[in-house]
């Protein structure tokens, strides 16, 4: 059972929709000051397989913020009707515009991803994500309405109100971000809730690079099924990929988007099942449509049919991105390596940070982290095994060896929205 029959569309079809959209897409975006120029070399009509995409130039985080705000519009501004940013906290936002058109769109992909992990019009979602600029709210929300849910627009933080909510109003979906969410967990136990007495059954999880671990640990900890929600703000927001009942990859909405994966040294596809960088192109939206817009995003294609039937291909959870990698003391060191780790461990609780810093003359990288309750002895000896413990494990993981700081519970702070992870205070 589809929410759209197009979800179990036959590989060829789809890809004659792709070559069909995409051309269409291009006349389009030709209507932009910034890709009439870009496109001028471009021939649409040679464009025979979504394979020849490779033809078409590359557009990139930096060609958004120089359009800023309207460089990438189609048509005049007074037949836009909404404006999302992106969540980057450095230099100038880029800014994402919507006709009413975009904005449908954009919650039937919504309705169908959730449709796909199992919710029904029966139930009632309370979106825990901040709204505003950030696509999680509104994104989530309208996607919500849009297949009859009950939806509650419960907003970021306030722990004790969510949980009023969810247990009055029989909430069974939550939107929420990981790392509030292994919080969340902790707070409803405190709060003296049983998590299997609670309404819910489905948790969307995303918006922010997760492991397999913290998924596992939000699962059993809230006694819900989570499901990896993927999208980024230049892509309309969330509702680009999303996993299936199967829980074994994303299924990537292949008639709304193109996706590809390059090496983000050469640009160039890597082999299949390669992991490497994202990159997507919009074939049916029509205010501010991207073409091969590099997301810095490090994932690949997983092989094979799921399950469910749908054909729309998978991608595996996010790795990182291309910008996140650290680089200490010769070493390429993801995040996700160090959360892989640190979760997998019973004595680690829900939170930590990494701290990249200069002592003399040499990088240091430290890692704190939260210590379950019942870890958190007055035994030094046994403190000092457990930090050894961690500092060792992380070592067979990155090949290096941390510094690690064994937090209380809670301790390390928690803002509203996306986790910061790592803090950098080198001395540049
Ligand atoms: P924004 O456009 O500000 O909402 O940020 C989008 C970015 O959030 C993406 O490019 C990813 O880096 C990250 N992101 C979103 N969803 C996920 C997910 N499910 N797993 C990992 N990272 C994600
Ligand atoms: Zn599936």
């Amino acid at each position: 059972m589809y929410y759209d029959p197009v979800e179990a569309m036959d590989r060829q079809a789809l890809d004659e929709l792709q070559v069909e959209r995409l051309k269409q897409t291009i006349a389009n975006a030709r209507k932009s000051p910034f890709y009439k120029e870009h496109l001028a070399q471009v021939d649409a009509e040679a464009i025979t397989s979504p394979a020849d995409i490779v033809n078409l130039p590359f557009t990139t985080k930096d060609d958004l913020r120089s359009q800023y705000p309207y460089g990438l519009l189609t048509r005049p501004v007074d037949d836009f009707v909404r404006l999302h940013a992106s969540s980057g906290t450095t230099g100038t936002p880029t800014a994402v515009f919507y006709t009413q058109s975009d904005l449908d769109r954009w919650a039937d992909l919504m309705a169908r991803s959730m449709y796909c992990c199992g919710c029904r019009r029966s139930d009632v979602l309370q979106n825990m994500s901040g709204y505003g600029l950030f696509t999680g709210g509104l994104g989530i929300h309208y996607g919500s309405e849009r297949l009859g849910m009950l939806t509650v627009p419960a907003g970021a933080g306030n722990t004790k109100r969510q949980i009023k909510l969810i247990r009055d109003f029989n909430v069974s979906v939550l939107h929420i971000i990981p790392s509030f969410a292994l919080y969340f967990a902790q707070k409803v136990q405190e709060e003296g809730f049983e998590t299997a007495d609670m309404p819910w059954r489905i948790a969307l999880i995303g918006a922010e690079p997760h492991t397999e671990e913290a998924r596992q640990k939000i699962e059993e900890m809230m006694n819900i099924k989570a499901y990896n929600s993927y999208g980024l703000s230049e892509m309309n927001g969330p509702g680009v990929a999303f996993e299936c009942e199967c829980q074994q990859g994303m299924h990537l909405w292949e008639d709304a988007y193109i996706a590809e994966i390059i090496d983000p040294e050469t640009g160039e596809h890597v082999a299949e099942g390669e992991v490497g960088e994202l990159v997507m192109t919009t074939i049916t939206r029509e205010g501010m449509p991207l073409i091969r817009y590099r997301t810095r995003d490090l994932t690949r294609f997983l092989p094979g049919q799921c399950e469910c039937g749908r054909t729309h291909r998978r991608i595996d959870r996010i790795a990182g991105r291309a910008d996140d990698m650290m680089i200490l003391k010769g070493v390429n060191i993801y995040p996700m390596q160090i959360e892989q780790c640190l979760l997998a461990m019973p004595e680690v609780g829900q939170n930590y940070l990494i701290e990249l810093l200069t002592e003399g003359v040499t990088d240091q990288l430290k890692v704190r982290v939260e210590i379950k309750e019942e870890y958190f002895v007055e035994d030094m000896r046994a403190l000092q095994g457990l930090q050894k413990k961690i500092a060792k494990n992380l070592c067979n993981e990155i090949l290096l060896t941390p510094r690690v700081e064994l937090c209380q519970h809670d301790s390390i702070p928690k803002g509203e929205g996306k986790a910061v992870r790592v803090i950098d205070n080198r001395k540049k």
